[in-house]
């Protein structure tokens, strides 16, 4: 299993410059690539292959020489990363786009080999820079695979390193769970327990959505538009960073109480609850949560299902399995059944069968 450990880092001048280059160097290579690619294809209809490309490198530091000071491997991830991207097209993603040096955030990958990555105390050794500096608040696992390194949006540099490690399954369990998610709370569970949304959403947005609208009455590009637009993506970092926190744990905790984890698919209701901020972030929090489920359950030997979108899983009784129809706008919190007279709580109603729905998959 891969496990992804990250890292702050603290850069001197000097290594900051050069990460910024990286940055530049697989940036260049990512965009002149993407655009032989595409030339190539509309004049000879036939897609330039991953060796193909790999081969014109040489070629190409020597026209372009300061390519040459590149970390040599990052930029062979770049070719990479660029084929997936195609990959993830042919499977009906949308067509790779351009990296533009605009985007305030950027990072690049790079593969260990010969202890090219390798922790020392309070610095990590990262090729090409050297031993940088970096805040180490816990102990990794396992061995090195590779290293991205980004820049955020406020100017942070971070490192993430991917470990390959060996996890030892939990033990099984008879317990299951449905999850209901919903923005007045953030999850409702089969037993009941309904976990609200958690405090720093609310205590962020107002500010967040006064910044940006500061924002939107500045002139792009000058001194004051910067600084707001620094200020905004400051608690954009900070929301991200307290929300992945309550994601992580809520999402250990349900893999260590349950043998099998069921979740909705999510379409439908946020085209039904339209799309302001709140949202939004919801639904973000929302498909992070079901992704750190998927890939915990993997590691431990759980069992996650997804049931369909279309799945009515707050229309059903989960007493006589009849459709009530007119349980279709949220504002219908407690609802009876028409058939069989049982009066419903409308999340929890969904989380059992959502559960129910989960179990019957898992069976099939
Ligand atoms: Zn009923």
């Amino acid at each position: 299993m891969e496990k992804g450990f990250k890292f702050s880092l603290k850069p001197n001048k000097e290594q900051e410059i050069f990460l910024n280059k990286m940055f530049g160097c697989t940036r260049f290579i990512y965009n002149y690539f993407l655009a032989l690619k595409k030339e190539h294809y509309n004049t000879y209809k036939l897609q330039l292959s991953y060796k193909e490309c790999s081969a014109m490198l040489p070629n190409l530091k020597v026209q372009y020489p300061w390519l040459k000071e590149a970390d040599a491997v990052a930029v062979q991830q770049t070719l990479k990363k660029l084929e997936i991207s195609y990959k993830n097209f042919f499977k009906g993603s949308g067509f790779p786009k351009f990296k533009s040096k605009h985007n305030y955030f950027q990072s690049y990958k790079t593969t260990y080999s010969h202890n090219n990555i390798e922790i020392k105390g309070n610095h990590i050794k990262l090729p090409k820079v050297g031993l940088v500096k970096f805040i180490n608040h816990r102990e990794i696992q396992g061995k090195i695979v590779n290293a991205t390194i980004s820049r955020t949006n406020t100017g942070k540099y971070y490192v993430s390193i991917c470990c390959n490690v060996n996890v030892e399954p939990m033990p099984k369990l008879t317990q299951s769970v449905g999850i209901d998610v919903g923005v007045k709370c953030f999850a409702t569970l089969l037993n009941g327990e309904e976990v609200p949304n958690p405090k720093f959403l609310t205590k962020y947005l107002n500010r967040i959505k006064e910044l940006q609208r500061q924002l939107s009455n500045k002139t792009k590009g000058s001194i004051n538009y910067h600084k707001v637009r620094v200020k905004l993506a400051k608690l954009h970092e900070k929301v991200a960073n307290c929300r992945f926190d309550f994601l992580q744990k809520l999402s250990t905790r349900l893999i260590r109480e349950n043998q099998t984890i069921s979740v909705e698919g999510l379409n439908i209701k946020s085209i039904i609850q339209g799309n302001d901020l709140s949202q939004s972030i919801s639904d973000v929090s929302w498909s992070k949560f079901f992704t750190m489920i998927k890939y915990k359950a993997n590691w431990y030997g759980r069992t996650f299902n997804k049931v369909d979108t279309y799945f009515p899983s707050s229309q059903l009784c989960s007493v006589c399995g009849a459709i009530n129809k007119e349980v279709k706008s949220l504002s219908v919190r407690d609802w009876t059944c028409s058939k069989c007279n049982t009066t419903h709580q409308r999340d929890f109603n969904a989380s059992v069968n959502i559960n129910n729905e989960g179990l019957r998959l898992s069976l099939t």
